[in-house]
């Protein structure tokens, strides 16, 4: 089959034919026919100091995908061939604490596909069973196959109680953008978004933001006078993992504030004056919760929520390099490459 590598300790990437992945008795083989890429497939495309530290070569990368099911191993019961399929892309240990507590999403020893394992990016992709999400098939496959980056944006935005709440995001890339779509159905009222990218600015104003805010010209303070906000954002989600847009953050929250952290962040000197004397609760966020999460943003799809307007490339798989040049160039929700056209 074609799979798109990671060959050697380099940057770059190159689409190889390499054998189709065989199954264990637990296991089941996805034909892949979309996948989309992710901020972190950027950094392994680059080689930068997060990849070499994580990604050991050679591996097939991607980990956002829909599919059909194409074979199964004999253990696998629950699955029809031919089946619409997306999956969770952390393989968990089953073994630790919280595993066996069921609350696999903070499982000890994770393993990301496309990051640990092979991944999607490729003809075929082999996956547990207990990773294999049954997809909603009057739900379009674009939408599916961003189901692993709404699924962060999803848990982070439901981390708090958005209800008649005034929320802060950071980062209008393609999980802040959907972040806002998704705070926008969880009942918030003002949405005040924050980037220096005006393109996705714009994708984060046509997902529901009240405000979007370039932060090299305009000033979070000002748009919260404009709104007549006068305590501060209620609930923060940092989505943008830079020091300055934190930092910001944490000086525009309400006394009580609650902060979700999707962002990742380098080494931050913080004031922490604002956090202890404000009385502000940070939460760390990793992943989406298994399979909690997959259910809601299901149902949140069912009842209106339209990511579209993240999606805002299609091509097919041999155009990859293509794909990866527009992601880097900011001017890009969510790329989205196609394994069924030849
Ligand atoms: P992204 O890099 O595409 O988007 C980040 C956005 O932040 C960009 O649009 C960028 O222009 C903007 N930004 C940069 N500096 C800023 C500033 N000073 N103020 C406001 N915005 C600024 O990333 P993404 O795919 O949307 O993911 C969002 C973040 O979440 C990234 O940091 C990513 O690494 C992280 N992430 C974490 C997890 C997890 O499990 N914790 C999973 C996926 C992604
Ligand atoms: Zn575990």
């Amino acid at each position: 089959m074609k799979a798109l590598m990671k060959k050697k300790s380099e940057p770059g990437l190159r689409m190889e034919e390499v054998p189709t992945p065989q199954i264990g008795i637990n296991d089941v083989l996805i034909k892949i026919q979309k996948t989309s890429i992710c901020g972190t497939d950027l950094h392994i495309f680059n080689w930068d100091r997060w990849a070499q530290k994580t990604i050991k070569p050679p591996i097939v990368i991607g980990h956002e995908f829909v599919g059909s099911v194409e074979k199964m191993g004999e253990n696998v019961h629950d699955v029809e061939l031919g089946e619409l399929v997306s999956g969770e892309g952390h393989v968990v240990c089953g073994r630790c604490r919280n595993c066996l507590a069921g609350r696999r999403h903070l499982c000890k020893d994770p393993k990301g596909i496309g990051v640990n394992r092979d991944g999607a990016f490729a003809e075929y992709l082999s996956i547990p069973i207990s990773n294999v999400w049954h997809c909603d098939t009057t739900i379009p496959t674009d939408v599916l196959s961003c189901f692993d980056p709404l699924g962060n944006a999803t848990h982070t935005t439901l981390s708090f109680d958005l209800i008649g709440e005034d929320v802060l995001i950071t980062g209008a890339g393609p999980i802040g953008a959907m972040a806002v779509g998704v705070a926008r159905h969880a009942g918030a009222r003002y949405i005040v978004v924050t980037d220096i990218n005006p393109y996705r600015l714009e994708l984060a104003k046509k997902m529901g933001a009240t405000m979007a805010l370039d932060v090299r010209t305009q000033k979070i303070e000002d748009a919260v006078e404009k709104l007549g906000m006068k305590e501060g954002f209620d609930v923060g989600l940092e989505m943008s993992g830079s020091p300055d847009a934190f930092k910001s953050m944490l000086s525009n929250m309400c006394h009580g504030g609650k902060i979700a952290l999707l962002g990742i962040l380098p080494e931050t000197a913080i004031d922490w004056d604002y956090v202890v004397f404000n009385s502000l609760t940070i939460k760390g966020i990793y992943g989406r919760k298994m399979f909690e999460t997959w259910y809601k943003m299901t149902m949140l799809i069912q009842k209106g929520l339209d990511i579209t307007p993240v999606i805002t490339h299609h091509l097919n798989y041999t155009e990859y390099a293509k794909g990866f040049e527009i992601m880097a160039s900011g001017k890009a929700g969510k790329v989205i490459l196609d394994w069924t056209e030849k």
